[in-house]
């Protein structure tokens, strides 16, 4: 079998499926040969793993994965790729390619059937468009995963990875830190794929808690508080909280001086900790 990250092979067996990558779908395939190889062996495709991918392309990835996992799950949207994925992936019998939208697959129940008796990883090399909705959504459905290992645009990475407090931090920052820690394992040149994107990627790895440090009272106050507050992330967070939960400034100003924090603050500057008890002291004000 030809390596699949040679572009000669893969225009040939696109050609002759018919097959045209698409820029609505994120479909920009691996053809640096030692970039899937690093994101296996990170991404803990090792014996006892189950391992769950996202958008297979040609299957660059799953093979990688393949090889060193007990099983590979991957969902794919796009059907017209399953005719190459079936000679790409002829020579494994540990790979099971769904056919379906990631961010809308029952992962919970996929998981449960799938990978009895396994541990489970996440890895993926990302379509862009639903990176930061597709994380949330692995993250927020408490999955029973130890590591997501995946390749996403460069500044994407920047902000998921920054220190909390950070002007870099966002919303999905603190999301991440909530549930793991994030950690930057690489970059990857946008001539690393066919066709090349206009940004560069890195490969990322959340390794989540295995237990929650983070003792919220409320977690869907917690998440609506911090999707407020990073929407006018430059503003005081008093002011922004005031209008976004319907509360008079004087109240929010009890509730931030019972939270230990000066009204003017910006919530760019605060600490998990600072966060959560914020939140907790909401709970009492509302
Ligand atoms: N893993 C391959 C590689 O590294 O070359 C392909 C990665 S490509 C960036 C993203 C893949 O995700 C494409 O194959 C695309 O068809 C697929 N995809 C796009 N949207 C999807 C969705 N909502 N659910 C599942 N797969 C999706």
């Amino acid at each position: 079998m030809p390596e699949l990250t040679d572009i000669r092979y893969i225009r040939e067996i696109m050609a002759k499926h018919g097959f045209q990558t698409s820029k609505a779908l994120g479909q920009n395939f691996l053809i640096n040969p030692s970039v899937c190889p690093k994101m296996a062996e990170y991404g803990n495709a090792k014996s006892g793993f189950g391992i769950l991918e996202i958008g297979t392309g040609i299957g660059v990835l799953t093979k990688e994965l393949a090889c060193r996992a007990d099983k590979v799950i991957a969902i794919e949207l796009d059907q017209a790729l399953f005719p190459i994925l079936k000679e790409t992936l002829s020579e494994f019998d540990n790979i099971n390619i769904i056919h379906g939208d990631a961010m809308k697959y029952d992962l919970k129940n996929l998981i449960q059937q799938e990978f009895s008796g396994l541990q489970v990883a996440v890895c993926a090399n990302l379509p862009y468009y639903i990176t930061s909705p597709l994380i949330m959504r692995l993250l927020e459905e408490q999955l029973p995963v130890k590591t997501i290992t995946v390749m996403i645009q460069k500044e994407a990475a920047q902000r998921l990875c920054a220190p909390v407090g950070s002007r870099e931090a966002g919303a999905v920052t603190i999301a991440v830190n909530y549930y793991g820690k994030a950690v930057k394992l690489f970059d990857v040149s946008r001539g690393s794929f066919l066709p090349a994107p206009n940004v560069d990627s890195a490969v990322i790895q959340i390794q989540k808690y295995a237990e929650n440090p983070w003792h919220v009272q409320d977690e869907a106050l917690f998440f609506r508080m911090i999707k407020a507050g990073f929407s006018q992330r430059r503003k005081q967070l008093a002011g922004v909280l005031a209008g976004a939960f319907a509360i008079s400034k004087s109240e929010m100003h009890v509730i931030f001086d019972q939270a230990g924090l000066s009204p003017s603050v910006r919530i760019e500057s605060l600490s998990m900790q600072e966060l959560v008890n914020l939140s907790d002291q909401f709970i009492r004000g509302c």
